[in-house]
């Protein structure tokens, strides 16, 4: 039976773990609350791969897009409870949903609470509490691991999105899913010297190439403008 991966947070951290285990194949639902701190950048200038910058929610409707089309599950709920079973955890939230899973990734920067059924070592930072994991992302409880600002990475979106992908293949190294490398080579490339496609990578030809260079211009050129910041809460409003 496909595992179930349950990832807390729709930040850049959770989607990118999401992103990965999803194409692992692995059944990845992401729980999210409200809204990534991200969402209150202005301009985002240091993520590789934009040369002007590019919008911070626009970024992260692409990230999601992006994630969607990996096949993720999404959940527009608050994760309240994760507890332990015999063979893995349920996942309660606040939508009165309960669903089950394998693996739980906690991306829930600021919010770990709902994991208060574990003992797991954390890291007081004045208000808020981080959760301790070791170099690969997982804590001391088997089958938990977190991603991201929660996990005291630092506070770019290109580091939270990178331990994102680090855990995720974590998450895809202990579960079922063989050794993994989600790489995408020409043609030949492995077949062509008469080694197998090693398991997570495909060769593709170039027909296919074209296919999907035109559809990720297609992609890029649907963007359009987003959404201005939200502002932090504890800024008055002038209106
Ligand atoms: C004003 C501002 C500007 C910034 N500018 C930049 C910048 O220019 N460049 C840069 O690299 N970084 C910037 N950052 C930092 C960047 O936004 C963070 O480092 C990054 O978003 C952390 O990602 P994350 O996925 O760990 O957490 P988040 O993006 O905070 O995502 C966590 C998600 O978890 C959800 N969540 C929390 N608890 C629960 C729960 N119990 N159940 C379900 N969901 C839950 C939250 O709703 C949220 O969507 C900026 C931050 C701020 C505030």
């Amino acid at each position: 039976m496909t595992e179930h991966v349950a990832v807390v947070g729709g930040g850049p951290a959770g989607l990118t773990a999401a992103i990965y285990t999803a194409r692992a194949g692995l059944d990845t639902t992401v729980y999210d609350a409200g809204e990534p701190i991200l969402a209150r950048n202005a301009h985002l200038e240091n993520v590789p791969g934009f040369p002007a910058g590019v919008n911070a929610r626009t970024f992260l409707d692409a990230t999601r897009q992006q994630a969607e089309n990996a096949g993720v599950e999404f959940v527009e709920a608050r994760v309240e409870r994760v507890a332990g079973t015999d063979d893995g955890f349920v996942v309660e939230t606040d939508a009165a949903a309960t669903d089950t899973a394998d693996f739980v990734v906690a991306a829930s920067w600021p919010d770990s609470s709902y994991l208060d059924d574990f003992e797991l070592s954390r890291i007081d930072r004045g208000s808020k509490t981080m959760l301790g994991v070791d170099e690969f992302g997982r804590t001391d409880r088997d089958g938990v691991y977190a991603a991201g600002r929660v996990a005291r990475q630092s506070h770019q979106t290109v580091v939270a999105a990178g331990h994102g992908a680090t855990v995720g293949l974590t998450v895809i190294d202990d579960s079922d899913v063989p050794h993994y490398h989600d790489w995408v080579a020409p043609e030949g490339y492995f077949t062509g010297r008469d080694r197998d496609v090693p398991p997570g990578c495909e060769e593709i030809g170039e027909a296919e190439r074209r296919e999907r260079e035109q559809a990720s211009l297609d992609a890029l050129a649907a963007l359009s403008p987003a959404d201005p910041p939200t502002m932090h809460p504890s800024v008055e409003d002038d209106d």
